[in-house]
């Protein structure tokens, strides 16, 4: 059985629709989609050891079933700089979850790569009744949340699609620099979609895939968040 399929099954027989954030990047490793660095620590020396792995600074998040949207519950932590951070705010994210749902079951905190600032795209998928799987393409922050300025296609996308997905959207000049800024990897973001298109293409369970943000670089992408819910 391959890795993917593991992981929806395992979900499936605990009753889980929304895989765990590790879960859904590690399945997007599988489709080599690229997400930041991280280790699932189960206690503040594993916390601390995977941080120092993976350099400082880190991000710490919250890993929960029942905790869904992890900046809410005070679950994401970040830019921290040392071994002492990270200790303190393993418990800090502890003491905040169980704040926020103390009957939440906590499979551990995420220690990940603090990926750096740079423009922020949308990479999502949604299983249209009538159409299927459809993938989405746009720019983060208020490019999708209030112009709605986003780009649609029904899945299975070509390259040529995924390309003209991209250069659609209203906010593309911001993706091909202005003012001296330079263009963000336009061919790293096209990956990213076709990859996605031919996840949600071998995985018709997957109801939802939400990839946000991922952070677009002169060179290369990384996606930062990473959700997928299951039928
Ligand atoms: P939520 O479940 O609240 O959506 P996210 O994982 O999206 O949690 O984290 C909230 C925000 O923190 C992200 O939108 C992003 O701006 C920032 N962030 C999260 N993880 C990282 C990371 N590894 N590197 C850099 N920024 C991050
Ligand atoms: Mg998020």
């Amino acid at each position: 059985m391959d890795k993917t399929t593991r992981i929806i099954s395992q979900a499936r027989a605990e009753d889980r629709k929304v895989l765990l954030e590790t879960e859904a990047k590690e399945i997007c490793m599988e489709y080599c989609i690229p997400v930041t660095s991280f280790c699932l620590a189960k206690n503040e020396a594993e916390a601390t050891r995977f941080a120092e792995q993976i350099g400082f600074p880190v991000v710490l998040k919250i890993v929960s079933p029942q905790i869904i949207h992890k900046s809410d519950a005070g679950g994401v932590l970040l830019n921290l700089m040392s071994a002492a951070e990270v200790r303190s705010g393993y418990s800090k994210i502890m003491e905040n979850a169980n704040k926020y749902d103390p009957t939440a079951q906590i499979v551990g905190v995420s220690v990940q790569e603090m990926a750096p600032k740079s423009t922020e795209v949308i990479v999502g998928a949604l299983k249209d009744s009538q159409f299927g799987q459809t993938l989405m393409f746009g720019l983060g922050g208020i490019f999708v949340e209030l112009l709605k300025d986003v780009a649609f296609r029904i899945a299975p996308i070509t390259e040529a699609d995924a390309q003209e997905m991209i250069t659609e959207v209203k906010a593309y000049p911001i993706l091909k620099g202005y003012r001296g800024s330079p263009s963000v990897d336009i061919k790293a973001i096209a990956d990213v979609l076709l990859n996605t298109s031919r996840l949600v293409m071998d995985y018709p369970e997957i109801k939802e895939l939400d990839l946000n943000p991922v952070i677009a670089y002169e060179k290369g992408v990384k996606t930062v968040d990473a959700r997928m819910i299951l039928e």
